[in-house]
């Protein structure tokens, strides 16, 4: 068992932290599941423990949502966030119809190339000559799309939406990196998806929430493995589900509640990206690179303003314990990834750090 001493401050941004208790429970489920004599590992899908685990993670998303008896189905499925860009316009872009979306980052255009696979794909706005530092605003949206999709959280680029377009026609988002990190009117959205290993579990889950009354319009032949309505009349065991992904994801959405919900989470997140960008801000050895009013509360991007002092500051943050925090290729530097898992004492650590690092390059101690 690691002793606090030990456990790393860890900002990787996915796979990523969990809370403590989930590491220790999912432990004890692989050795015991249920006092059962079996593993989690090793029991069948279908026994009686095991749909008890999917039936309640269902059902605990949609209360921790506010989603409840509206309407919407949740799933677990296979193959991450990014089967989902091809499997949501299959179930939802009509035969010779078209599609709306938003470009904000690198996942955002991943979900428009294989759209483009399905039919007409508009894009109805785009950061990217930008380098994507900032949520574009102001865009129209065509009333006769069949739906519009956006990223609610960027997390390469290190920004986030504070608000989603009131449109008519379906919304459809990508909360991979931000889902229950916040407090939103989800019942605007008739489909989001997010794959478990940013903010809910450990890789190997997605997490779909549709909207039922939005299926099955398209007219077109879907297959089997890809159509949303056959894992809902399968209540999400359409085939073998990733069992132990579901069940550690279980775990944590428990934690959630037990914190008092998404409100409870809103707040420490809050705080801790605060902590972060007001140093970002004050220190005159950094900067931040996404614009400050779309700036993100679970990815924080930021910059040496003389990269040719990164050793240094590398070897600090590395000898205080922090982990997972270099930038993506894309954007290089830093990012600090703030899950709902990650303490406010490691944010503070790594501002420590900062503040060190600022007096060391003064010339102080
Ligand atoms: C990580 C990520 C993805 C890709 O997720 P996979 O589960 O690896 O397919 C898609 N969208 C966003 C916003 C992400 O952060």
């Amino acid at each position: 068992m690691l002793t606090d001493t030990m456990k790393k401050h860890n900002y990787s941004a996915g796979p990523c932290i969990l809370p403590q208790e989930v590491f220790e429970k999912s432990a004890a489920a692989i050795l015991d599941f249920n006092n059962s004599g079996l593993s989690i590992l090793e029991i069948s899908h279908r026994s009686k423990d095991f749909v008890a685990v999917m039936d309640e993670a269902r059902a605990l998303v949609l209360e921790l949502l506010g989603l409840t008896g509206k309407g919407y189905q949740a799933l677990f499925l296979h193959g991450g966030a990014s089967l989902e860009f091809l499997m949501v316009p299959y179930n939802l872009m009509k035969e010779n119809g078209k599609a709306a979306y938003l470009d904000t980052g690198t996942w955002a255009s991943g979900a428009i190339k294989e759209a483009k696979n399905f039919g007409e794909t508009v894009v109805v706005a785009s950061s990217k000559t930008e380098n994507y530092n900032h949520i574009p605003k102001n865009f129209e949206v065509p009333a006769d799309a069949d739906y519009l999709h956006c990223t609610s959280n960027n997390t390469i680029f290190g920004t986030q939406m504070q608000s989603f377009p009131e449109i008519d026609i379906p919304l459809v988002c990508d909360m991979s990196s931000d889902i229950f990190s916040r407090v939103l009117d989800f019942s605007k959205f008739d489909l989001i998806y997010a794959g478990a290993q940013k903010n809910m579990g450990p890789a190997g889950a997605t997490l779909v929430l549709i909207k039922e009354d939005i299926l099955g319009k398209t007219g077109r032949n879907i297959p089997s493995m890809l159509d949303y309505q056959k894992h809902i009349a399968a209540e999400s065991m359409y085939n073998t589900p990733p069992v132990f992904a579901v069940y550690a994801s279980l775990l944590t959405l428990q934690w959630l509640k037990a914190q008092g919900g998404i409100a409870a989470i809103e707040k420490i997140n809050n705080a801790k990206a605060e902590l972060l960008y007001n140093e970002i801000d004050r220190n005159p050895y950094f900067r931040g690179t996404a614009n400050k009013g779309d700036r993100s509360h679970m990815n924080a991007t930021f910059l040496l303003e003389d990269e040719t002092q990164a050793p240094i500051f590398d070897a600090m943050w590395k000898e205080a314990g922090i982990s997972g925090i270099p930038g993506h290729r894309s954007v290089g530097g830093y990012r600090a990834s703030m899950y709902n898992a990650l303490p406010l004492e490691s944010v503070q650590v790594l501002v420590d750090v900062m503040r060190s690092f600022e007096r060391k390059m003064t010339g102080g101690l």
